[in-house]
């Protein structure tokens, strides 16, 4: 190797994810996280390394890089993959393509067309149908049939370390009719995943399940916040609005869909059949390990929830095929969430409502505090890796803290 990574690190050989970051004195550009540090694109395609249009990479965001298909941005890849193990390439002894992650600052990778969050934990929409509405029937009827979603609000995407406002909004306090305008009480997190695509589709085509790989560029972490007391009011009848749209979080860095290859398994059996457009052939599921932690303010950074990315019902693939189906169009850049990833055991829950069973079962901090939602001055931190025959490949961290209402 010509540059060290730690053992256990998140950014090893077999990640190289993408990135926007800047240092005092480089603009925003894209990068490649290695270990501890970020390889710089600028300074590597000043080298004459590639032979395609760098001037990609000295943009504020990857959205350019990423329309050049996959055939270059998985070259770009593989090339650094053989250029950082081998001591006679033509990037080593070059201190100056690399600066330390510790002293660079992260942006948004990608500028967000679109932004659908679905809904495809079969665990979390159980447990969100048994408390709201009928525990003998927590699924609605289309529920096994369509992989549910909504479009939510691109321009409120923000990157990890920016802090979320508390939103105030209508709540209708419990045994009223009358309702009170207010901060929320019943602020959330949920944990989720998201993909960007990668190639677009004109008006009127659709992607098919065999080609909807081919769309999805990469992964990132995602926190879709939640404001539960205002949600409750105003989701009938057209859904989630102003309980979702101010803020969804994530993590700074893109991992390839080609870097999680190898942690592929099948998914939970769909049963009923699903109709033929959805119906998939392969693996279309990932290991991915999940954990979300409260810091809550001068007290400790506390694990309060492990999950998995191989639960979801409704795969990536039957996701973007669905999206596409009547006809709407799909652009580079766009983003899908996946909904908020629940196991099978309340330790495995995806979201403070589900954890502490709507209120009813608060948490117990370290710090001898309770939580059923989150507090001001909480500090919250989704990560996500995969790992397997010692090969890591990791998606670092997306952290926000909680800041008083306005
Ligand atoms: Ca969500």
């Amino acid at each position: 190797m010509i540059i060290d990574i730690p053992e256990n690190s998140d950014f090893s050989i077999y990640n190289i994810p993408f990135g926007i970051f800047s240092t005092k004195l480089r603009t925003p550009r894209a990068g490649v996280a290695i270990g501890d540090h970020i390889l710089d694109l600028v300074a590597l395609s000043e080298l004459g390394v590639f032979d395609f249009d760098t001037s990609v990479f000295n943009k504020n965001t990857l959205n350019d890089f990423i329309s050049l298909g996959k055939p270059i941005t998985n070259k770009v890849r593989s090339s650094i993959q053989l250029w950082i193990s081998d001591e006679n390439s033509p990037i080593s002894n070059k201190p100056k393509l690399f600066v330390l992650q510790s002293e660079s600052q992260m942006h948004m990778p990608i500028n967000v067309g679109d932004y659908t969050d679905f809904y495809s934990s079969i665990e979390h929409a159980t447990n969100v149908g048994t408390m709201f509405r009928d525990k003998e029937n927590p699924l609605l009827p289309n529920w096994k049939h369509i992989p549910v979603g909504y479009h939510g609000r691109s321009s409120s995407i923000i990157i990890s370390k920016q802090p979320v406002i508390r939103p105030k909004g209508q709540v209708l306090p419990p045994n009223s009719t009358q309702p009170v305008f207010k901060a929320t009480e019943r602020l959330d997190f949920e944990l989720e995943m998201a993909f960007i695509t990668g190639k677009k589709t004109e008006l009127g085509d659709s992607v098919s399940v065999d080609n909807a790989e081919d769309h999805i560029f990469g992964l990132v972490l995602l926190n879709d916040w939640s404001a539960r007391d205002i949600q409750k009011w105003e989701y009938i009848p057209l859904g989630p609005f102003l309980a979702k749209s101010f803020a969804s979080s994530i993590s700074p860095w893109i991992v390839t869909l080609e870097a999680l290859d190898q942690f592929r398994l099948a998914g939970p059996d769909q049963n009923p059949e699903v109709l033929p457009y959805l119906k998939y052939n392969g693996k279309k599921n990932y290991n991915i390990e999940l954990e979300v932690s409260i810091k809550p303010e001068n007290s400790e950074d506390q694990v309060i929830a492990k999950s998995n990315f191989k639960y979801l019902y409704w795969n990536m693939v039957q996701q973007l095929t669905h999206q596409s189906v009547n006809g709407c169009n799909i652009n580079v850049g766009d983003l899908y969430g996946s909904g908020t990833i629940s196991g099978k055991t309340p330790d495995s829950y995806g979201s403070m409502l589900e954890l502490s069973w709507m209120g009813t079962k608060p948490i117990k901090m370290k710090n001898g505090s309770e939580r059923k939602f989150l507090n001001n001055g909480d500090t919250i931190t989704l990560r996500g890796f995969s790992q397997k025959n010692g090969q890591r490949v990791g998606f670092g961290e997306v952290v926000t803290k909680i800041l008083p209402a306005k």
